[in-house]
């Protein structure tokens, strides 16, 4: 059975054909530009690949590129999209609507783009990729939606609400709903089963550090806490994002420089984080050289990401009163040892030994606490796509 997952953006579609005989991925690839010039860049499981510029003015086009890249040409991996079973589409945005990965109907449509206004950027772009795919596929080919929010829905009020005028979260809904859900989830699950464990008998960190960052608090099987909010601003310093600071930073700045809500909310999250400290780049691995030639601002920009990511963590232990397993993933908690090495380092008080041999493993499945150690130290790559295609499977096996 072959599952098409699709994360549709504002101007971009990426997609893998995943073949759940295996769990193999027999295709990948990624449409871009949408809108504008339009591009598409697709690869096969033996590593070929082709990229062309092709007009893709909206979403329909781009998903029939898609639709040719896999049925036609050389690198073709199926004979028609009949093959298809199903298709799985990431959805940033479920409220408090959507607990659930979901089949999708005319309501279910309806009610993601009815959340536009909480993930102005995503859920329009959802809708559209889901729009074109029911054009391309027909109805008839079931389509599942799994949300970035759904895995924290589970937090308490005491953690998912703040602290302003009662009736904001009345009247617009304003709360924690956090995101990078299928990454934790399938991080946690994962760390359980390497463990020998059940879910429920661990106390687990959970940290996402890539362009964008999240760390979640999982307990008994649930999560608990999470450290991106009401959108993926929240939370600890990233790529480009602030994470949370003190509101009056913002007004002072707005009033300054004479700046609108919407600059100051892109200031926030396009200009800030390495990018706006270090000056240089938004990318980790460009900042981490720039500080090891000596920069200071890129120096500055590493070592405020890592000591924020230390103090959530040790937040969360007490949140949670103890843990048992810290898990790191995304392009930085998959890659950067020194990170790793820092965060572990501060965790000391809490009985975290690592050791250095294993924590120079890159991109890889690795424990990295030793035996000593009270608490669990592991890398595990994340694998959002193959959740939304194991959830799409589970819903249309119903
Ligand atoms: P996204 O959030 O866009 O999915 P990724 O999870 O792919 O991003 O993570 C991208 C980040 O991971 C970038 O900042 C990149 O520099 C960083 N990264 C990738 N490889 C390394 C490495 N070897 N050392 C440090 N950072 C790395």
């Amino acid at each position: 059975m072959k599952i098409l997952v699709v994360n549709a953006g504002s101007s971009s579609l990426k997609y893998q054909l995943i073949d759940m005989t295996d769990e193999s991925v027999l295709a990948k690839g990624i449409c871009e530009r949408i809108g504008a010039t339009g591009s598409i860049s697709h690869k096969v499981a033996d590593g070929r690949k082709f990229e062309a510029d092709i007009p893709m003015p909206t979403h329909t086009e781009a998903f029939q590129c898609l639709v040719e890249a896999l049925t036609q040409g050389e690198l073709k991996v199926i004979d028609s999209m009949s093959e298809i079973s199903a298709v799985g589409h990431r959805i940033v945005q479920g409220g408090a609507i959507f607990s659930q990965s979901t089949l999708v109907d005319d309501q279910v449509i309806e009610d993601i783009a009815g959340l536009a206004d909480l993930a102005p950027l995503h859920n329009a772009a959802h809708v559209l990729g889901i729009k074109a795919c029911i054009a391309a596929l027909g109805k008839d080919v079931p389509e599942v939606v799994v949300f970035d929010t759904s895995f924290h829905q589970t937090m308490p009020p005491k953690a998912y609400m703040y602290p302003i005028p009662y009736e904001y979260y009345e009247k617009y809904k304003v709360r924690r709903y956090g995101f990078h859900g299928t990454s934790h989830r399938y991080v946690s699950d994962r760390c359980a089963a390497l463990m020998g464990k059940d879910k429920k008998d661990i106390k687990m960190i959970t940290c996402h550090l890539g362009n964008g960052c999240s760390i979640s608090a999982i307990k008994d099987g649930v999560c608990i806490d999470t450290s991106m909010g009401f959108t993926p601003l929240d939370g600890f310093m990233m790529g480009t994002r602030t994470g949370s600071m003190d509101p009056s930073v913002l007004t002072f700045i707005a009033e300054k420089e004479g700046m609108s809500p919407k600059e100051i909310s892109d200031m926030c999250n396009k200009q800030s984080g390495l990018l706006g400290v270090s000056g240089l780049s938004n990318d980790a691995r460009d900042v981490n050289s720039a500080a090891r030639e000596g920069n200071q601002r890129a120096k500055l920009a590493v070592e405020m990401q890592r000591y924020e990511v230390a103090k959530f963590v040790g937040s969360y232990a007490a949140a949670m009163n103890g843990v048992d397993a810290v898990v790191f993933t995304g392009g930085i908690g998959e890659n950067d040892l020194r990170m790793r090495e820092y965060v572990c380092g501060q965790l000391g008080y809490l009985g975290v030994v690592i050791d250095p041999e294993r924590n120079k493993s890159q991109g890889k499945e690795v424990e990295l606490s030793t035996t000593a150690s009270k608490v669990k130290i592991w890398v595990i790559p994340t694998n959002e796509e193959l959740v939304i295609a194991r959830d799409t499977l589970a819903l249309i096996s119903k």
